[in-house]
């Protein structure tokens, strides 16, 4: 399973560059990096302190576009991005375990009365995509947890 720890890395913020941006623009502001802190740039001009931090820079810059560089792992980078933003943008109203949650027969799917009288419902495939779930006819939110079991 996907882990969503050591995704702190803000890997356009790294380029200095924004989500945004086209493959072209990402490659420049990768190469405009890349030349200001390549080590072979540095020696000799800057203090032994400074060469460590710049290679640090350019350790990272090359991570950066090993990810941003490539569509592929660019995508799938967007993807989990997008993923975290929602999770920590979207304020959730409370922590629910699918086993308090409803099993409806006719409609094959999970629900919950919402104190504002509506209903969270949740069928087998939102389970496998999503954790959270609106409510029906008002702006909250659940979180569903989900046993290893
Ligand atoms: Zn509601």
């Amino acid at each position: 399973m996907a882990s969503t720890k050591g995704m702190e890395k803000d890997w356009y913020s790294v380029l200095g560059a924004r989500p945004s941006d086209s493959p072209a623009q990402l490659k420049q502001k990768y190469q405009k990096l890349a030349l200001l802190y390549h080590p072979d740039k540095q020696r000799g001009e800057v203090a032994a302190e400074q060469l460590t931090e710049g290679t640090q820079r350019f350790i990272e810059i090359s991570q950066a576009w090993n990810i941003l560089g490539n569509e592929e792992t660019k995508n799938a980078y967007d993807l989990q991005r997008r993923e975290i933003e929602m999770t920590r943008s979207i304020p959730v109203d409370t922590q629910i375990h699918i086993e308090e949650m409803l099993w409806d027969d006719d409609e094959e799917s999970f629900s919950l009365p919402c104190r504002c009288g509506g209903r969270y419902i949740l069928d087998e495939t939102d389970l496998e995509q999503t954790s959270l779930v609106n409510c029906n006819s008002c702006s909250l939110i659940i979180e569903i947890l989900q046993g290893e079991r």
